[in-house]
């Protein structure tokens, strides 16, 4: 008997930085390719798993964020000679394979945070108009899979937000793999979405960690023993300076959050009275308890 579950359709937008600062990927000549072959197979893994799943790659760095590959658009060309390969999955490996070469070639290396957030947004849209072309009686679940070897980016704090939010409202889970550094930001995300966060010990064993802990979706995952869930660090970005605080103060009429007291808030323009006579009260009692 076949469960509920076994007949959902499964979409994977995968997010991958190929920023130059990553050390992960570009520390040796041999990590940009690992880094690829097992993308290409955990890609091909997908595919196999069901026949109605579906799969797109977005690629991202400081600069820009484009389309690698997407099933939707383009179409399998039947290429002769694969080694008895599928040709889905011989398609899938040279599209991928060129399609992210010429992106990473066309770009001149910046200085500056991968646009994650910017393409989290690209796969929220694609996830939204999949979800709307399919047919009704086709169940699907959707989600994003972050691939980085980046630091925390706190400049996009509210990009990343506002795509957090809308993610959870549309039923998208965000997994996040890091190779390298703890991520704050991202890991609130994936709580608050319900997906994965992982930040892999040795990057040799980079396919198995995609495989044994994102590949199967998320309706399965409960019946799995995954790796145990990150104590998430909830602290917000402060709005003028974008760095983690604890304490802060927050404008009553917008919420923006700021790590000193400013009369104005810069966001909306509502005018707060100083908070001087507050520390006075303050310095009266203390003189008193003492
Ligand atoms: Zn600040
Ligand atoms: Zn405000």
């Amino acid at each position: 008997m076949r469960s509920e579950e076994e007949d959902e359709s499964s979409l994977v937008v995968l997010v991958l930085d190929v920023n130059p600062s990553q050390k992960a990927i570009y520390a040796d000549s041999k990590g940009y390719r690992h880094i690829l072959e097992c993308i290409i197979a955990f890609c091909n893994a997908h595919l196999v798993l069901k026949p109605d799943n579906h799969l797109a790659l977005i690629a991202c760095h400081s600069g820009s964020s484009e389309f690698i590959f997407s099933d939707k658009e383009s179409e399998v060309q039947p290429t002769g000679q694969n080694d008895g390969q599928y040709e889905l999955l011989a398609h899938v490996e040279r599209s991928v394979r060129i399609n992210l070469r010429n992106f990473i070639l066309k770009t001149e290396p910046t200085v500056g945070d991968s646009l994650l957030a910017g393409s989290c947004s690209m796969a929220l849209c694609y996830i939204h108009r999949m979800i709307r072309e399919k047919p009704p009686s086709l169940k699907m679940n959707a989600r994003i899979l972050v691939i980085t070897g980046s630091g925390e980016s706190v400049s996009q704090y509210m990009n990343y937000m506002n795509v957090f939010f809308t993610a959870h409202k549309e039923n998208v889970f965000i997994d996040v793999l890091s190779m390298e550094h703890d991520l704050g930001l991202l890991q609130q995300g994936c709580d608050i979405t319900g997906g994965l966060y992982l930040k892999i010990p040795q990057l040799q064993g980079l396919l198995q960690y995609l495989l044994w802990v994102f590949l199967p979706e998320p309706p399965l995952r409960k019946k799995l023993v995954l790796p145990p869930p990150v104590k998430v660090d909830y602290r917000a970005a402060c709005f003028c300076h974008r760095t983690l605080i604890d304490i802060g103060y927050v404008c009553s009429v917008c919420l923006s959050v700021f790590c000193k007291f400013s009369p104005i808030c810069t966001t909306c323009h509502a005018l707060f009275k100083t908070p001087g006579p507050l520390h006075n009260k303050a310095k009266k009692k203390k003189h008193k308890v003492s």
